[in-house]
């Protein structure tokens, strides 16, 4: 678990404090992975950044991969004699787990992709803090780094993972895109869900999942004013991640890992492209889903694997079907006597 954690609007002005005592000395820099969308805005200049530290502005228009992670940490390596006293990451997701990568990939040898798995790390991380701009996939409390590798599509999941701060200011979330929002705001909805109706569910993972699906419901079946709805998603956010943390996903996220791996489809909004066929697995689930896009009035695209090859499909479903404890999750031990590769082939194709 995240050890430490600070809330509140405008805490992020409390960033210079809370790393100060782990600055080591004035040549051991801290790292600052931001999303190029604050590069030339106002969060630029508020970056609490002394002597040599480093502000590196990262794209999120890709998923993170592990080629990204060595290709960072060779390039800190290379600009410091120094190790780093630190890595902040700002953004959502995707600049999130940049960070966890970075801040593992700095104290472990070899490449990233070699820690793709569980519990595979030696060695602590950097210390490393993370600042979620955005809210919904948990990224700022789980304990894996969702990588896309040479071979695979996988988080490295270890006890090194989770940072060791986390700063939540809702106040950073003001100016993501309507769209985005929900995408990455059902991301945590369809985590509790997933974790509810799972057959892991226990008591830990239901106490976080149901109160992060009853925030989502407020949020986005409510009336709640802007900076309550900014301020409750961001809570919803972290307990759907405390949800999964001690259960698992289901069948809308090992079935977007699918359409990711073939079509490089987003994780927030490949969730929604599938979780809107899902009424046979999640009917209660689902109903709601719809409510909220319609309410939200959200358009998702369509005919997205219409031009797909019978090959394409076949290695999407086998990629859903490889994320074998998500299906047991879902579906119970004998998950494999209640799916086909065809039905799945038959959900895409709705897609
Ligand atoms: P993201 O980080 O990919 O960002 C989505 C878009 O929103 C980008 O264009 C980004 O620039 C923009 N954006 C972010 N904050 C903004 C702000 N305040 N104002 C304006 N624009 C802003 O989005 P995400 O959905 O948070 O993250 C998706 C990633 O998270 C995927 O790579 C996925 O694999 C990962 N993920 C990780 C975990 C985990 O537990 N580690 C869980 C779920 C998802
Ligand atoms: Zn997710």
């Amino acid at each position: 678990m995240v050890p430490r954690v600070v809330y509140g609007r405008g805490s992020f002005d409390q960033l210079a404090d809370i790393i100060l005592p782990n600055r080591r000395n004035s040549e051991a820099p801290f790292i600052f992975l931001v999303d190029d969308f604050f590069q030339g805005k106002e969060l630029e200049q508020r970056i609490p950044w002394l002597f040599n530290d480093q502000i590196i502005f990262i794209s999120a228009d890709e998923e993170p991969k592990t080629a990204q992670v060595d290709a960072l940490v060779q390039k800190i390596k290379n600009d410091f004699d120094e190790a780093p006293s630190g890595v902040v990451g700002i953004g959502g997701g995707t600049l999130l787990d940049l960070a966890k990568a970075v801040a593992i990939m700095l104290n472990n040898k070899g490449c990233a992709s070699q820690y793709q798995g569980w519990d595979l790390v030696g060695r602590p991380a950097v210390y490393h803090v993370g600042v979620p701009t955005i809210s919904g996939t948990g990224a700022e409390v789980s304990r894996t780094t969702v990588l896309l590798g040479p071979d695979k599509k996988l988080g490295i999941n270890s006890d090194y993972t989770p940072f060791d701060q986390v700063v939540l200011d809702p106040d950073l979330v003001a100016t993501v895109p309507k769209a985005q929002w929900f995408y990455t705001g059902m991301d945590c909805f369809i985590h509790c869900v997933e974790s509810l109706e799972g057959t892991y569910l226990n008591a830990f993972s239901q106490s976080y999942g149901e109160k992060a699906h009853d925030l989502c419901q407020e949020v986005f079946l409510g009336d709640l004013p802007q900076n309550k709805a900014e301020e409750k998603l961001m809570m919803a956010s972290w307990h759907g991640g405390m949800s999964i943390a001690y259960s698992q996903v289901g069948v809308a996220h090992a079935m977007s890992y699918g359409l990711s791996y073939v079509l490089g489809t987003k994780h927030g909004l490949g969730n929604c492209l599938v979780f809107q066929h899902l009424q046979e697995f999640y009917p209660r689930g689902v109903a709601l889903f719809l409510k909220m896009k319609e309410k939200h009035d959200i358009d998702f695209p369509h005919g997205l694997c219409k031009g797909l090859t019978a090959s394409e499909l076949e290695t999407m479903a086998q990629i859903a079907l490889s994320m074998e404890p998500l299906w047991e999750n879902a579906l119970g031990k004998n998950w494999k006597d209640r799916i086909t590769q065809d039905q799945l082939q038959q959900i895409y194709q709705k897609i």
